[in-house]
């Protein structure tokens, strides 16, 4: 069977006032630029490896802005981090080779701050690529042409028609483009782009029709404004909702939003069984559409045998931080026939809000009987609901372009 690779390049920085910013690792509304990247890529089912050319020692950084990606165990497995090079012709060859031992028989290989490539192109480029070995996708130039004098004066009136502006994804046929990368990289010469290698030791580059709107983000308004899009808001918001049941057991401790609460009866279950904080973390997880509880602190796991739910929390606010969001309020009912939840009400409230790092004046803890029906009436069962709202992390909307350290 066939097997297809993507490379994305994001091995270079930039530096904005002499800050050093990564473009691919802004945020556009609710994910970073190199994960709508993948997701565009994944989405034509094409694929089956992703190559990502980071900084050196950028591995670490690079899975925690990958987070949400890599949850999903298909892509942690078919996820490669390579360490980039000086220039991006080194780091793409680093990729190459990264990728040379599963033997694919075509690479597209994309510019990690081209976010908005559309599967349409990707196809083009595939079957050019299936069809023709090498294919790269161009857009006619809008602008006239010149050629200027070394004083800025115009030196020539050139026809513009015979021109026009390449973009990525380009795609070769795999053993072709790592063979042409490996000569290219013994001849001394820097090349502009990977078509120009495959053209150079290879043959001829089939070009299909591209997209304007697969620019590369080259100012902070091309982030801004494409937050703007869709709302006219920079800020994002979404909304999850979690409930849980457990049943009620003697000999257990009753623990709800993190408080040990005096009852005869506690919540069973392979954890400490806190009804709400499990309700809520799945609230959270929801709202990011990554999963819930179970699927990332599986029961069967020993090493959350008898944890503390607390924990847990913590470490889905870290989640739902790493991948860009906030907890913006908390809106919980807790079902419990006895004993009454008022008294705690105060100390649940500031218990949850340390966890997730918020004022208690953002969570709303209420409590219901089941007027002596159900399960939950009869005091076998507590059941816990809520609902949260999230908010993206802000982005910078400042008025200054990038200054490309490597050349992508
Ligand atoms: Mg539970």
């Amino acid at each position: 069977m066939e097997r297809h690779a993507v490379l994305i390049t994001a091995a270079g920085s930039s530096t904005r006032m002499g800050n050093s910013v990564k473009k691919e690792y802004l945020f556009l509304g609710n994910t970073s630029v190199l994960e709508q990247c993948l997701r565009t890529f994944e989405s034509t089912g094409l694929f089956d490896w992703f190559v990502i050319t980071i900084p050196p020692g950028g591995v670490s950084k690079a899975r925690q802005v990958l987070a949400l990606w890599l949850q999903d165990p298909g892509h942690h497995q078919h996820t490669l981090f390579v360490e980039g090079a000086s220039n991006r012709q080194g780091s793409v060859r680093n990729g190459l080779q990264a990728l040379s031992p599963y033997e694919p028989s075509t690479v597209l290989i994309h510019d990690g701050a081209r976010p908005w490539v559309n599967p349409q192109t990707i196809l083009r480029v595939f079957e050019g690529t299936q069809k023709y070995g090498a294919c790269a996708p161009v857009v006619p130039l809008v602008d006239s042409l010149k050629r200027l004098h070394p004083d800025g004066t115009i030196a020539e009136h050139v026809d513009r028609s015979a021109f026009v502006g390449i973009q990525t994804p380009q795609g070769f046929r795999f053993p072709e483009i790592y063979e042409a990368h490996l000569l290219a990289a013994t001849d001394g010469k820097e090349y502009l782009d990977d078509t120009e290698i495959y053209h150079r030791y290879i043959g001829n580059v089939h070009t299909v029709e591209g997209d304007r709107a697969n620019r590369k983000i080259t100012y902070w308004e091309d982030i801004h404004m494409a937050n703007q899009a869709g709302g006219g808001k920079q800020r994002i918001n979404r909304i999850g909702f979690g409930y849980d049941l457990h049943r009620l057991v003697e000999q257990r401790t009753l623990w709800v939003g993190g408080v040990a609460i005096p009852s005869p009866k506690g919540e069973e279950g392979h954890s400490d069984g806190d009804v709400l904080i499990h309700a809520i973390i799945d609230a959270l997880l929801g709202a990011i559409s990554c999963g819930d509880i179970g699927s990332h602190f599986p029961p069967s796991d020993p090493a959350y045998k008898d944890i503390s739910s607390r924990i847990l929390l913590q470490k889905a606010v870290s989640l739902i931080q790493s991948a860009g969001w906030k907890v913006i309020n908390l809106d919980c009912t807790v079902v419990l026939e006895t004993p009454k939840l008022l008294p705690y009400r105060e100390k649940i409230c500031q218990t949850l809000a340390t966890d997730l790092q918020i004022s208690p004046s953002q969570i709303s803890v209420k409590g219901k009987t089941k007027e002596k029906q159900d399960a939950v009436g009869k005091q076998e069962a507590i059941e816990a609901y809520a609902v949260a709202l999230l908010e993206s992390v802000g982005v910078p909307s400042l008025n200054h372009s990038f200054t490309d350290q490597q050349k992508e």
